[in-house]
């Protein structure tokens, strides 16, 4: 009952405070008549990331899971017209979908789309060895987090800061916290523990309820 009123409340919010615009709505009903799943950050969730980029300044973001771009567009407004996000995705038809809604919602040119693996886009990336990134945010498969933020810590800068999308539910950190175990358990206990273990750190974990029911993330500065 809990998540169905907070979907309410959300909803509400969203409207109350005109958080969603027309190119946003169209990027989300155009990657969900593109068949991809309602997978996306909520709208509340989205506008959170881009107000992080805006409170840090940031010019250089790094998306790990694109989908159909919904979240990019969030962030390509955060760093504004003479920044860049670069943000990885496995699947063709993801990317594809994605670059449609990017060009379409007039982020097209901040937005550089790489295809593959993001565990081999992301030792790409630290061969090449550019300026680093300001924010990275986490949300493709959970159970590669720790991976994914090992590389998050060589591809930033202190006072950057990494944010770890669906940490309760896809995360693992329920199954965790109930000792269910399972593979989503594991990502979550070794994702914890690195963050927990990794001098150059601070974090925090919040606990969310909203559109996409109940869930949560990790929030972490790089010093
Ligand atoms: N950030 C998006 C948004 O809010 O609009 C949602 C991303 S969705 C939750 C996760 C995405 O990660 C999917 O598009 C999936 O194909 C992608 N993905 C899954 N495993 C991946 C991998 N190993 N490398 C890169 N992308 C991956």
């Amino acid at each position: 009952e809990v998540v169905e009123r907070a979907t309410v409340v959300d909803d509400y919010l969203v409207r109350a405070l005109a958080i969603e615009d027309d190119a946003l709505r169209a990027a989300r009903a155009a990657s969900h008549a593109a068949g991809l799943p309602a997978i996306e950050v909520t709208a509340s969730q989205g506008a959170l990331l881009s107000l992080f980029v805006r409170i840090l300044g940031g010019r250089r973001v790094l998306e790990i899971g694109t989908l159909g771009g919904y979240s990019a567009i969030w962030l390509a407004r955060g760093v504004g017209p003479d920044g860049q996000v670069v943000t990885l995705e496995i699947e063709p038809k993801h990317a594809q979908v994605a670059r449609e809604n990017v060009d379409q919602a007039g982020v097209g040119k901040s937005v550089e789309i790489v295809l593959g693996a993001a565990a081999d886009s992301l030792d790409a990336l630290i061969a090449a060895g550019g300026e680093p990134f300001d924010l990275v945010f986490l949300d493709a498969d959970k159970q590669n987090n720790a991976r994914y933020l090992a590389a998050a810590l060589r591809l930033t800068r202190p006072g950057s800061v990494i944010v770890v999308d669906n940490l309760v539910r896809g995360g693992g950190a329920l199954a965790a916290a109930e000792g269910t175990g399972g593979p989503a358990a594991d990502g979550a206990q070794e994702l914890l523990a690195l963050v927990r273990d990794e001098p150059r750190l601070t974090a925090t974990a919040v606990q969310t309820v909203g559109g996409k029911g109940w869930d949560g993330f990790l929030l972490a500065h790089v010093s």
